[in-house]
């Protein structure tokens, strides 16, 4: 008899259908899989088999041949385990004919005791259901959250293989997942806030320009004075996530298997903070067996941080500079070609040498001069070309540690900043740009004039500071989004100084 029921693989953040087709004789009982299973998928056969037994269906054994389609696809992991057993359970007459499976699909992992475990992707499994017009979706419970966010397909938190089958007969149906709406609320509700910060004034001013204009920022300042505070509190300050994009992260995060039970969407912009000792593949994505989302593309749609930035080995940094320029990054290994959505903010920070404390006021430097430019020299320069914004954060006094005066919440800064971010939408309507960190050289010629008062800042800017063309550029951006923030059509001298006070590099150690 043969009988077939709909799964569904995962090829990189896609998810894709899976056709189960069942024979089962009664000839020789014995088991076959075919359609490039890889080992978690053929090792399927024994969790599958128990489960059916533990669960309490004896009966006749049967020769059965499992047939994975579309055949040239590779198919990995277990989430494939609960479609083969109820093809087999309907070959074996145990889910009856006239149950119709077509307009069904099924994901998860069996134990030995036939409960369905948690697997990676089912958000993207359950958008490739809807695609395809399968209208109802039985998921692992700790998975439903996420599957429940797609529109036209029911929901079956399924616990176990005992319940599916008492469902699909009719003994005791399941209650669907309620669908989850996309609730704006969701996406302004932060543990961290800006409020938390104390002192820190110019670097904070710093990263609500940098939110405003989508520019990535370096910080430097030696070990303690809050680098990592400051950045972990940026998605705070960006526009609120929109559901497209909500959607896209969590498919991402659920590709890779890093949502955790529950959830169903990631509403709040991501924030990664890989290890300085991380590999190219991990931070571009990739890897030898499973093709998988890197870093670049966990923090799709947020803030990548780079901690002690001159510690990350060369090639990996370098591997930033395609997903930095495309917005999406290609990881080509045996395993196939993938390509992962990578748009995000690069936040880095480093000590200002060595020891940490060149140009501190409470510690002595011990490096010697070489040093402090072999330091700096570490890090990229194709990098360092993408960074607009450069601040330097010092550690605190006690005067400033001990004031109690609040400072300003992440809220109020942040309608600053989409304030500055809709004058810039307005203005590059025509564009097919956003923000005002997207500007190439035409795009600044065109929308950042500035008068002859702002003009001689900038020249004698350039004369003191040993400023690159690059840097001219990088300095009429920021100073762009500088007017932005004060509703200032012009970019006057003012926005211009400010903007320049923005590379430390330049300035001090160049
Ligand atoms: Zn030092």
């Amino acid at each position: 008899m043969l009988t077939t029921a709909y799964g569904a693989g995962l090829l990189g953040i896609d998810g894709f259908i899976v056709t189960v087709e069942c024979n089962s004789t009664k000839s020789l009982p014995g088991f076959e899989m075919v359609g490039l299973p890889d080992t978690a998928v053929k090792e399927s056969q024994q969790r599958v088999e128990t489960a059916i037994y533990n669960t309490g269906i004896t009966g006749s054994d049967l020769n059965i041949k499992i047939n994975l389609a579309p055949a040239d696809m590779k198919k990995e992991g277990s989430a494939l385990d609960l479609a083969i057993a109820v093809a087999i359970l309907q070959g074996k007459k145990v889910i009856p004919k006239e149950c119709a499976l077509s307009d069904k699909m099924f994901i998860g992992e069996l134990s030995f005791s036939g409960s369905i475990r948690p697997v990676r992707g089912v958000l993207n499994m359950a958008i490739a259901a809807r695609d395809h017009g399968i209208k109802e979706v039985f998921v692992p419970v700790q998975n439903a959250g996420e599957a429940s966010v797609v529109d036209g397909v029911t929901v079956y938190p399924c616990p176990s293989l005992a319940d599916a089958i008492a469902h699909l007969t009719g003994r005791k149906v399941m209650t669907p997942a309620e669908h989850r709406v996309f609730d704006e609320a969701d996406t302004v509700s932060f543990a961290l806030d800006f409020a938390d910060v104390k002192g820190q004034i110019k670097a904070k001013r710093a990263l609500e320009i940098a939110a405003a204009g989508g520019h990535n920022v370096l910080m430097i300042g030696p070990p303690g004075s809050g680098k990592s505070m400051l950045a972990k509190r940026l998605p705070s300050i960006l526009p609120p996530m929109t559901f497209p994009e909500a959607l896209e992260t969590t498919r991402i995060h659920s590709a890779t298997g890093l949502l955790s039970d529950g959830t169903s969407l990631i509403t709040t912009r991501p924030f990664r903070s890989p290890h300085h000792t991380l590999s190219a593949a991990a931070m571009v994505g990739g890897g030898s067996k499973n093709l998988s989302a890197g870093e670049v593309s966990l923090a799709h749609n947020g803030v990548l941080f780079l901690d002690e930035l001159p510690e990350f080995h060369k090639d990996v940094t370098e591997s930033l500079r395609q997903p930095m320029e495309d917005g999406r990054v290609t990881v080509t290994r045996a395993g196939g070609r993938l390509t992962f959505p990578s748009t995000f903010m690069l936040v880095a920070a480093m000590n200002p040498c060595k020891c940490g404390y060149f140009g501190s006021k409470t510690k002595q430097c011990t490096c010697k001069p070489g040093e402090i430019r072999n330091y700096l020299k570490k890090i990229s320069g194709p990098l360092l070309d993408r960074i607009d914004i450069q601040i330097e954060v010092p550690a605190l006094s006690f005067d400033e540690l001990s004031v109690k005066q609040t400072a300003e919440p992440s809220s109020v800064i942040r309608e600053k900043v989409l304030a500055a971010r809709k004058i810039a939408k307005e203005r590059f309507r025509d564009d097919n740009i956003t923000c005002n960190a997207a500007m190439t050289s035409k795009e600044i010629k065109k929308y950042c004039a500035i008068d002859d008062k702002a003009l001689t800042v900038l020249k004698s800017a350039f004369d003191s500071m040993g400023m690159s063309g690059r840097g001219y550029d990088r300095v009429l951006r920021v100073a762009r989004t500088i007017a932005d923030l004060s509703g200032s059509e012009n970019i006057d001298m003012r926005h211009v100084a400010e903007a320049v006070s923005f590379r430390t590099l330049d300035r001090k150690y160049f």
